[in-house]
């Protein structure tokens, strides 16, 4: 795998700072109101997050990122539609960030329900659902466990923006954008790259 060289460096800045909070030794900056009014009237994030909305997955605290640094969309389940592909396709497009990272994570509500539900449709919440249910038609195997249907479905959703957006597609093909497919684990507060390019990065252990 070829990772664009600004994508990298973006990629090893996040999991170094997802070390530092792990390790308890967070330390972010560009927290304050003089970092707000610095970018009062632009903005330029390194990255692009889309991430759960569950209130345990912050991606600024996980990442030791401040303000003005990461572009986040976030969605329950990461479930992507419309709107969240348009998100994403401004700050590609628009916002010029090297690194999509799709962030799933441990005991997501959505995928339990999707668990749950599958394969109807229920009356609640169909749209989530028809998001998710792809990843469980590809592999069965996913319904094993709420954390392995995530990190599927984490999978099928670049899948998805690569079959669906011109815009996400052609950036990866042109390499100006790497997509990062990522999990989070509630216990240790790590994120763990889905796929393995560590090699790549050229690090020992994030
Ligand atoms: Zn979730």
């Amino acid at each position: 795998m070829n990772i664009p060289k600004e994508s990298k460096e973006v990629l090893i800045r996040l999991l170094k700072g997802n070390e530092q909070f792990v390790n308890g030794k967070y330390e972010a900056k560009n927290i304050t109101i003089e970092t707000l009014r610095a970018l009062a009237t632009y903005q330029n994030p390194h990255a692009c997050v889309l991430s759960c909305s569950d209130s345990r997955v912050v991606p600024e605290l996980i990442f030791e990122a401040g303000i003005g640094e990461l572009f986040v969309v976030r969605i329950a389940g990461i479930t992507v539609g419309t709107n969240v592909m348009e998100s994403i396709e401004y700050a590609v497009k628009k916002l010029n960030v090297p690194l999509l990272m799709l962030l799933g994570h441990d005991n997501c509500g959505v995928m339990e329900y999707a668990q749950e539900s599958y394969p109807e449709l229920k009356e609640h919440f169909q749209t989530i659902l028809k998001c998710v249910y792809p990843a469980i038609d590809i592999d069965k195997n996913s319904l094993e466990s709420e954390d392995k249907l995530a990190k599927h479905h984490t999978i099928w959703v670049e899948e998805f923006l690569l079959n669906n957006s011109k815009i996400i597609r052609e950036a990866v093909d042109n390499k100006k954008l790497y997509i990062a497919k990522c999990h989070l684990s509630h216990q240790t507060g790590k994120v763990h790259m889905l796929n393995d390019v560590l090699d790549e990065l050229e690090i020992e252990e994030i």
